[in-house]
């Protein structure tokens, strides 16, 4: 089996390194990254300017890295399209920090996963559910479990998945759950100051607001000690209100 590994938190990141050491011993890993921070990057692809792939050395990783000057969208693209030979099986992470609700529409780390989908490849994206992270091993020996389960099993067309495991030690992990997503709105702040030469910049920021937190979702899995494995797919249509809108046609005829 072949493993293409991302990240957004860059080629340095602890949680792509933990990541890397494991999935090495059931799988030959190459890592294509980003060679700095790219956290809430979303899906952005690169279109005009040259991107490079410089080698990169990991302590204790024996596999192939890259670190790239592209968005980890870039680098799943890389790493199907400029490489000899196509992976098996796309694994982005160890985020640093959850990916839970609509954080996934920022988060470069689930878009990675998501670019693999579009490229035919069955795919996931894992955090740490904390930005205090420092132990990724019980993510890690996750991740390990799930490549296997992953690439035996058929996802679906356009579809990936997206992991959360609690960032707490290994034997306090109280279950693996399936969910849906939950919503907790996180840019929701502005604030504006004045630099040395008083002209004003901002800051985005904010705290996660939860506002379905609720039975079988995302949220309300981590926040019990669970994994959560949210399946994922990209079409946003919303086929509820494409069924309630068509009688609105009658409405919009006469423009
Ligand atoms: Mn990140």
């Amino acid at each position: 089996m072949r493993i293409l590994i991302t990240n957004d938190d860059g080629i340095h990141a602890a949680g792509l390194h933990a990541l890397a050491k494991n999935l090495q011993e059931i799988a030959e890993v190459t890592i294509v990254a980003p060679e700095r921070e790219q956290s809430a990057a979303g899906h952005a692809v690169t279109l005009h300017k040259p991107l490079r792939m410089k080698p990169a050395e990991i302590k204790g990783f024996q596999g192939t890295a890259y670190a790239s000057n592209g968005t980890p969208a870039d680098c799943v693209i890389l790493g199907c399209l400029a490489q000899p030979s196509r992976p098996d099986l796309v694994v982005a992470g160890i985020n640093r920090g959850a990916n839970l609700g609509e954080e996934i529409l920022y988060s470069g780390t689930v878009s990675a996963a998501m670019e693999a989908a579009l490229q035919g490849l069955p795919a996931f994206a894992i955090s740490a559910a904390s930005y205090t992270a420092n132990d990724y091993e019980p993510a890690a020996q996750f991740a390990r479990k799930l490549a296997r389960v992953v690439a035996n099993a058929a996802l679906g067309d356009d579809c990936f998945l997206n992991v959360n495991v609690p960032a707490i030690p290994r034997e306090q992990i109280t279950g693996i759950r399936f969910t849906r997503l939950g919503k907790r709105a996180y840019i929701n702040k502005v604030e504006q100051r004045e630099d040395l030469r008083g002209q004003t910049y901002y800051w985005l920021s904010g705290n996660p607001k939860e506002t379905d937190s609720g039975e079988g979702t995302d949220i309300a899995a981590v926040a019990a000690g669970q994994i959560s494995i949210t399946p994922m797919h990209f079409d946003l249509t919303s086929h509820e209100l494409l069924d309630n809108l068509s009688a609105l046609v009658e409405e919009l005829r006469d423009w």
